[in-house]
């Protein structure tokens, strides 16, 4: 029973609903109803239909369904900046693993994953992805913000601060999922076998095991370097893809992340088995992991969303500006200009993600019971005027700096660029001590 006192009106100039494609409406009115659409109205009959509902007229502001990043790790927040301009396997070997060692617990955990949400909301995310330890840790900093997200129960061989063995990570994990998943309506979870090259045979066969009895998705770093498949061929005498493929993990819930060094015959097999990729331009640049074939993913019919991965490596957690870089990279490495146009770039940051994260029918778009996930953009500075396509200046000219409101599951969490709930002070001096315990640990060169 919808009731004439929940519903609200949110009346920009223009909105990209993403479904269906390409499609910019001016004049037109967003109603909410709790947590969910209700209508997506010209705005003369939303005012018509619901005179009494308060209406938030939004001048020069483009409003698009919530960014979803499709990966990261958001506790790491607290490591931006701290190891720059190293290879991928020195970055993790000697900088971020040895420091990990030493940091990483629940406090740390839910204090990064606190910053980093506070970041997410503020530049327009309103989904994560996540894989770290003390996924419990990620998991409370996330819904005491009221943020939505998978929360990934992470696998690796090493023993760390959470678990010990591969075993114990599965095991520590369906706990989680029990205590702390199962009845919390902004999370979901998947396994994160870390990479092929820090899980063996035995992690990879038990958490598939557990995957599929229980059609959890899988969310898997996959060659993410040539380093990676170089290794691999040495070791196990195969590419990583086709160890995956031999050990069963190729299929729809499986969440690829990087797929860089990808050579024809494997995108056919992702794309036969509806493998998903979460492309992470920005981080594989700075890291010079290579390249993401993006624009042959896709016409293969592979569903491709964006992450920023780790602020560690990126180093912000910007999806305005990963999709740029997605969209600008794409054609560069394609060499062709009409590759991933600027509504295809929203798409894969909203929609495509949704998709592989398998909540396409809650969130992503702008539809009529649909959850209420969604931002507004504003594009009334100088920079970007004139305005002959709003969704060209929000994908190619703004930055997460432009959003200025922010709703999930129907709360407004940011107003006029001001959080309504979210403590940033408490933020703030949570992030100053630990960076003086990092700082004292060891001074990065
Ligand atoms: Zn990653």
């Amino acid at each position: 029973m919808i009731k004439a006192t929940d519903i609200k009106l949110v009346s920009p100039t223009w909105i990209v609903p993403v479904i269906p494609a390409g499609v910019v409406l001016e004049n037109h009115t967003l109603v909410i109803s709790r947590d969910q659409i209700l209508a997506l109205l010209p705005t003369p009959q939303a005012l018509t239909e619901y005179p009494d509902a308060p209406n938030l007229q939004l001048e020069d502001h483009i409003v698009t369904p919530g960014l979803i990043n499709a990966h990261g790790h958001a506790a790491m927040t607290l490591f931006r900046g701290y190891a720059d301009d190293r290879e991928l396997i020195d970055w993790l070997n000697n900088h971020i693993w040895p420091v990990e060692g030493q940091f990483v617990d629940y406090d740390f955990v839910y204090d990064g994953t606190s910053l980093a949400v506070a970041e997410m909301i503020r530049g327009g995310t309103t989904c994560a992805a996540d894989t770290y330890f003390f996924p419990d840790a990620v998991a409370n900093a996330f819904s005491h913000n009221h943020f939505r997200g998978q929360v990934c129960m992470p696998v690796i061989q090493f023993a760390n601060a959470w678990a010990k063995t591969e075993d114990e990570h599965i095991h520590k994990g369906l706990q989680f999922r029990d205590d702390l998943v199962k009845n919390n309506p902004l999370l979901t979870t998947a396994f994160a076998p870390h990479s092929p090259y820090t899980v063996t045979d035995h992690g990879f066969e038990r958490t598939l095991l557990y995957a599929e009895e229980l059609q959890l998705p899988i969310h898997l770093h996959l060659h993410e370097t040539l380093t990676e498949v170089q290794d691999a061929m040495r070791q196990h005498g195969q590419r990583p893809i086709a160890r995956m493929h031999n050990l069963g993990l190729l299929s729809p819930l499986l969440q690829t992340v990087h797929m860089t060094q990808l050579e024809a015959g494997e995108i056919t097999l992702l794309a036969d088995n509806n493998v998903h990729v979460a492309h992470c331009p920005e981080s594989n640049l700075k890291l010079a992991s290579g390249f993401c074939p993006v624009g042959d993913l896709i016409k293969a019919g592979i569903n491709v969303a964006i992450g920023t991965d780790g602020a560690a490596s990126n180093n912000n957690l910007d999806m305005l500006e990963e999709i740029r870089t997605a969209a600008i990279v794409a054609k560069s490495v394609s060499q062709d200009a009409t590759v991933v146009s600027a509504h295809e770039a929203l798409a894969m940051a909203t929609i495509n993600g949704a998709l592989m994260l398998g909540l396409e029918d809650k969130i992503g778009s702008l539809e009529a019971g649909k959850l209420a996930d969604f931002i507004a953009v504003d594009l009334s500075d100088l920079s970007f005027a004139p305005i002959y396509n709003p969704i060209s200046q929000m994908v190619y000219a703004a930055t997460g700096r432009q959003v200025n409101h922010v709703w999930i599951n129907g709360v407004q969490l940011l107003a006029d660029g001001q959080f309504t709930q979210l403590d940033s002070q408490r933020v703030r001096a949570n992030t100053r001590q630990w960076q003086s315990k990092i700082s004292a640990f060891s001074r990065p060169i």
